[in-house]
């Protein structure tokens, strides 16, 4: 047996020694007990609780025998032979055993094992000596002497009911002082130790058995000799015939008594299997890379069922109406087991600090706590939403929260909370957004610039009519008799000729301002219509024709408008330049709007040029893939990106007769919304 698989101080419980049959037990340099393994508790009847910290040699009967021993061993380095040990009841239980020095890595001795079986020949006795001993507690009466002096002095004269009573304050009175891992998890539901420590024992003794715990108690506190006293509890369906065993600690912890609960013998072995492969998932669980709580809302599912009871339907409205009611769960839910990656993502020194109400977890989204209640309520199986969540030290992460209810009647009801950290991630995508729309405005600019010449085309029209009235109107005016309604109409038209060429001017400073994306409802055939105003004296001068056929009762899409018109000019300007180099007949460009059978709404382009050669239709949507001269490759780059963020798809294809044809889908404004993350 090597010295990991015993490694005693850092992971007593899952080490393999907690399952051997044969007695372990680690002494430490001074003689003191380190280890001792639930075969060391069954064969000489001490739990581990009650002698861990205690000199080993104490327990011997032979002191000077045990002394040589000992002295043996230190020039050997092991030794073997029979020794006799008190037992608890003070009985001495005689064991076969071996014991050999372990060395630390400098080759210091640092501890001793002691393996141990039961002498050959000693058969095992009495009532509790066949047992496994399931689960110690160390409990502290001192806060009851007082109770215990009243029932002392009331014995048999006091009425039955009103020492029933007084028995019971006994047990709310007692404190527990340290339970072993068996026990906490054996009776306090998995509460964890750290909250059973320092509570009453009656929060987790079972209720049926309380008077006979108080018996006890008083058994002991009256006998002065360090007797251990049994009595059998009722099952708590756990433990097969379960006794109780109850001594007093030794003189130095005053008011200290030790209970051990044993269960019968062939228990021992489900026992141990389950503990086998408990320990297998709670290591699986604690190494998991999601952070994961174990929340205990049991006392909430009564509360909703009694809310159900009284005709509550819309449970959502109800916590609008009580929001005690979130507070209340805020405060008194607790949490009961947390995984290593629950301790890194908020931090803390251990699992207690995670061990508490699970209020924490929502100070900065306290409306996701809300959601998690409707949706216990409703009887969802699960939940999943994003959220944000307040580390220990102050620092606030975007966490994927989700939850695992309980399964209807399944005895345990455990409720499971996980957190996947996204922060990194969610900034990633925020950069790639970033980094996107600077990229797509760079490529507006620079359509601009081929659009030069039309641009400055299109403005200089309307001046020039403008300029052109102007002159008209004064010379009207000019006259003797000055037709004023003359100089009325023309200055009405200078009005409209200003108002055009405004018109031209925002489209271009929209397509040129550099503005975060803005999803908005909108309708896809304006956003096409203005696209075409937008390179309308680009497609004259080309002498492109286009025809269009706008699909009436189109759904609305949710998008950003300039970023959807980009796509439609690139694609304009693309079709333009294909067929500018053929006959006069073929310049002509088609496009259509319509919506698909699944109500998305499709947009198709078609031009009569020479196509897209076959090796290089999988390329065109690549970034700077270009077979133009003066081409830069990124307009179908963009295209693609800006139809893929709105949740589309654009392709294209070679048409039967010839020529290009690019389609976009998008999805119609309730499908975009539905897909998007939900942020508390
Ligand atoms: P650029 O226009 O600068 O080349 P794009 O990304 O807009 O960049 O287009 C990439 C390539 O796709 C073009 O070089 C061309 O080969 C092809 N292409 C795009 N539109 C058409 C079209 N309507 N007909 C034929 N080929 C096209």
């Amino acid at each position: 047996m090597t010295a990991a698989l015993l490694d005693p101080y850092e992971h007593r419980d899952s080490g393999i020694a907690a399952f051997a049959s044969e007695s372990v037990v680690i002494v430490d340099r001074d003689g003191q007990v380190r280890y001792w393994n639930p075969a060391a508790e069954r064969l000489f009847g001490w739990p581990e609780l009650a002698v861990r910290g205690c000199k080993l040699a104490a327990l011997s009967p032979t002191p000077v025998d045990e002394e040589r021993a000992w002295s043996q061993l230190m020039q050997e380095g092991s030794w073997q032979g029979r020794i006799g040990r008190y037992a608890r009841d003070g009985d001495i239980v005689y064991a076969d055993v071996r014991r050999h020095l372990r060395y630390d890595a400098a080759g210091e001795h640092c501890d001793t094992l002691e393996f141990a079986l039961p002498a050959s020949g000693q058969g095992e006795a009495g009532l509790v000596s066949d047992r496994i001993m399931a689960a110690c507690w160390e409990i502290d009466i001192s806060p009851a002497s007082e109770i215990v002096s009243r029932i002392v002095a009331r014995a048999g004269l006091a009425a039955k009911g009103e020492l029933e009573d007084l028995f019971l304050n006994l047990v709310e009175a007692a404190r527990i002082v340290e339970v072993n891992e068996r026990t906490a998890r054996l009776v306090g539901g998995n509460r964890g130790r750290a909250l059973m420590v320092g509570q009453s024992v009656a929060v987790f003794w079972p209720f049926g058995s309380r008077r006979i715990l108080a018996e006890l108690i008083l058994e002991a506190m009256g006998d002065e000799t360090g007797k251990t006293f049994h009595r059998r509890i009722p099952t708590d369906g756990i433990l097969r015939d379960p006794i109780v065993s109850l001594w007093r600690a030794d003189a130095g912890r005053p008011g200290h008594l030790f209970i051990a609960v044993n269960g019968a013998a062939d228990d021992d072995r489900s026992y141990l299997y389950l503990r086998a492969s408990e320990a297998r998932y709670r290591k699986l669980i604690d190494y998991m890379p999601v952070a994961l709580w174990q929340v205990d809302a049991s006392h909430m599912g009564k509360i909703y069922a009694k809310l159900r009871a009284e005709g509550v339907v819309d449970f959502s409205r109800y916590l609008e109406q009580h929001p005690q009611l979130v507070e209340h769960a805020a405060a008194s839910v607790p949490v009961t087991d947390v995984n290593r990656s629950a301790i890194e993502l908020i931090g803390g020194a251990g699992p207690h600090d995670l061990i508490q109400p699970v209020g924490y977890l929502f100070v900065e989204s306290p409306a996701s706590l809300r959601r998690v209640m409707v949706g216990r309520f409703t009887g969802r199986r699960n939940y999943s939403e994003f959220m944000k969540v307040r580390t220990l030290d102050g620092r606030v992460r975007d966490v994927r929260f989700s939850v695992t209810y309980p399964e209807p009647l399944v005895e345990l009801d455990t409720t499971i909370f996980s957190m996947e950290d996204v922060t990194e991630r969610l900034q990633m995508e925020a950069q790639l957004r970033q980094l996107q729309a600077d990229f797509s405005h760079a490529a507006r600019v620079s359509t601009l610039g081929e659009l030069a010449t039309s641009i400055a085309h299109e403005v200089n029209q309307p001046l020039a009519a403008i300029v052109t009235n102007a002159e008209t109107s004064l010379r009207w005016l000019a006259r003797d008799e000055p037709d004023i309604a003359k100089v009325g109409q023309l200055t009405a038209r200078i009005a409209a000729s200003a108002r055009r060429a405004d018109g031209i001017v925002q489209r271009v400073r929209g397509m040129a301002a550099k503005q975060a994306p803005d999803p908005v409802e909108l309708s896809f055939n304006d956003i096409v219509q203005e696209s075409l105003l937008f390179i309308r004296h680009e497609l004259e001068t080309r002498s492109v024709r286009v025809s269009t056929s706008f699909a009436r009762g189109l759904p609305s899409v949710f998008g950003d408008r300039i970023q959807l018109q980009q796509v439609i000019v690139n694609m304009l300007i693309n079709a333009a330049q294909a067929v500018e180099r053929c006959d006069h007949a073929a310049r002509e460009i088609t496009i259509a709007t319509a919506s698909e059978k699944s109500g998305n709404l499709l947009f198709t382009l078609r031009d009569r040029g020479p196509g897209i050669a076959p090796e290089h239709l999988a390329r065109i949507f690549d970034g700077f893939f270009t077979t133009k001269d003066q081409g830069m490759g990124i307009g179908l780059a963009i295209c693609h990106s800006i139809v893929v963020a709105h949740g589309g798809q654009i392709s294209a294809f070679n048409r039967p007769g010839g020529g290009a044809e690019f389609r976009v889908v998008l999805p119609r404004t309730r499908g975009l919304a539905a897909a998007g993350p939900v942020y508390a």
